[in-house]
């Protein structure tokens, strides 16, 4: 994986418009992993996949993280400045396989990945856990015999799920958040690939504008302008304005 130059991101910003955010996701994988093909970063975990887009939004914005939150104890505004760190699990070595007992079932399972969710995007809820099951089973027994994933209960399927998710740490972060008015604390889901959207989002919106107000001034051409640092560009953009 390298970073991405500011070509690099206007592509993938202006590939990602419209799309939901698992390809949008895999857009910025792909560019910044062009050794690796499509279905193979598909088939990273999803924990490994956000982990590579948390390094990826580190190298880009930095390690700082400027999230915002509504306290649900007195409705007051919060923001919070999260560091990098501690957006990674205690452990993010995620198992190739998770082993699952629940009373005679014996199951062995594997971590979710970008290819499940393609998958089974057009399903109900319900349909979705026992299809993501079944592409997940790697085996399963009853009894010391080998059963299908059809003939695995619905209730040991969520609690298998549950338990797959849950050795994939990253997939599913939750970060602690506490209201400084009334003390209040609570766990808020962190969601790496809208977070980098959004900023990928207005940061795509402002250089075209400074490209716009560039290419004006001087005649430079789309390309001139994104070569430039960001430093040079502001220097500029300030004597464009003066
Ligand atoms: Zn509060």
């Amino acid at each position: 994986m390298h970073p991405l130059s500011a070509q690099q991101m206007l592509a993938v910003w202006e590939r990602g418009l419209g799309r939901i955010p698992l390809e949008r996701a895999l857009a910025l994988l792909e560019a910044a992993c062009p050794e690796q093909d499509h279905d193979t970063l598909a088939a990273m975990s999803l924990g490994q996949r956000d982990s590579c887009l948390l390094r990826l939004r580190e190298w880009v914005f930095g390690p700082h993280f400027v999230a915002g939150s509504i306290c649900r104890g007195c409705g007051q505004q919060l923001e919070l400045t999260l560091h990098v760190d501690h957006l990674h699990p205690d452990t993010d070595t995620v198992p190739a396989q998770v082993p699952i007992s629940v009373g005679n079932y014996h199951l062995l399972l594997r971590p979710l990945n970008s290819l499940d969710l393609i998958a089974c995007l057009k399903l109900d809820p319900p349909e979705m856990a026992r299809a993501m099951f079944s592409r997940c089973l790697i085996s399963a027994t009853s009894d010391d015999a080998s059963i299908p994933a059809s003939k695995v209960p619905d209730e040991i399927v969520r609690n298998a799920m549950e338990d797959v998710i849950q050795a994939d740490p990253q997939a599913d972060l939750e970060i602690i958040v506490t209201c400084q008015a009334c003390h209040s604390t609570m766990r808020e889901s962190f969601d790496i690939i809208s977070f980098f959207w959004s900023e990928i989002d207005a940061w795509a919106r402002r250089i075209l504008r400074e490209v716009h107000v560039l290419a004006l001034a001087y005649g430079w051409k789309e390309a001139d302008v994104l070569s430039l640092s960001q430093v040079r560009r502001q220097f500029y953009l300030e004597m464009v304005s003066a």
